[in-house]
């Protein structure tokens, strides 16, 4: 199956990849729907994560939320990370679209990419759109200031799409991308987060890597469930790619 791949990657002329939670776990992030080791498991991400709840119970949804994306601040990207990073460089890949907010693809050196989710670089002040380093939150929040404030005295949030917000840019400009590709290469999502879900249906053909079988696996040319590293370990070594 992994040959039927990479027949496609050397034919196909606008490629793009899509990639999820799945992919970050190889360096240490869980991914929160995984059975078992979710980190939701036992919260509901559409409340805890949610817009509705960082304003109505500011102090609880940064407890929750910062303690868990300080985390991603030290983790490195793995080998999945730097294959689609060496396959953009090659040509093989227009881009990466994410959902992940853990600036794993952005530490690997991908170029052209679209965090539809947003990210924690930075963050902005909800009232005065004054913007902030992500890292000033974390300094608030470990120096005891809970919500982080602006300097004009309202909460700063950090750049990430959270549940009740509405898309970012990045998110339509990914699916002005995904309209002109003829294949896209789908890695560790479950496709079960909305409206990014959807992207692969506006996509000539697409192929899907994922440990999880997923709502699209009967719409895709290649399904392979195997974990991301091992899938583009083998795809670098079959394109001679240094990564
Ligand atoms: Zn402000």
């Amino acid at each position: 199956m992994i040959d039927q791949v990479i027949q496609f990657l050397k034919s196909a002329q606008y490629i793009m990849a899509l990639t999820g939670a799945g992919i970050s776990t190889e360096s240490g992030i869980p991914d929160y729907r995984s059975k078992g080791i979710g980190l939701w498991e036992k919260v509901d991400p559409a409340e805890m994560a949610s817009i509705s709840y960082m304003l109505s119970n500011p102090k609880e949804f940064f407890e929750f939320n910062i303690r868990q994306w300080s985390k991603y601040m030290d983790v490195e990207p793995n080998i999945t990370h730097r294959v689609l990073a060496a396959m953009e460089k090659a040509g093989y890949l227009h881009g990466v679209i994410t959902q992940n907010i853990d600036n794993l693809h952005y530490k690997a050196g991908s170029k052209n990419l679209f965090e539809v989710h947003g990210h924690l670089r930075t963050a902005h002040c909800i009232n005065c759109a004054e913007k902030y380093n992500f890292k000033e939150l974390v300094m608030q929040f470990s120096e005891g200031i809970n919500p982080p404030r602006c300097t004009c005295g309202c909460l700063i949030r950090p750049d990430v799409v959270l549940f009740g917000d509405p898309m970012c840019s990045d998110f339509y400009r990914a699916l002005e991308q995904v309209k002109k590709c003829d294949l896209l290469i789908v890695v560790g999502s479950s496709l079960q987060v909305y409206p990014v879900a959807e992207l692969p249906l506006y996509c000539e053909k697409f192929v899907i890597i994922n440990q999880e079988p997923t709502p699209l696996d009967d719409r895709a040319e290649v399904v392979i469930h195997n974990t991301a590293g091992k899938v583009f370990d083998s795809i670098a070594h079959k394109l001679n790619l240094y990564y």
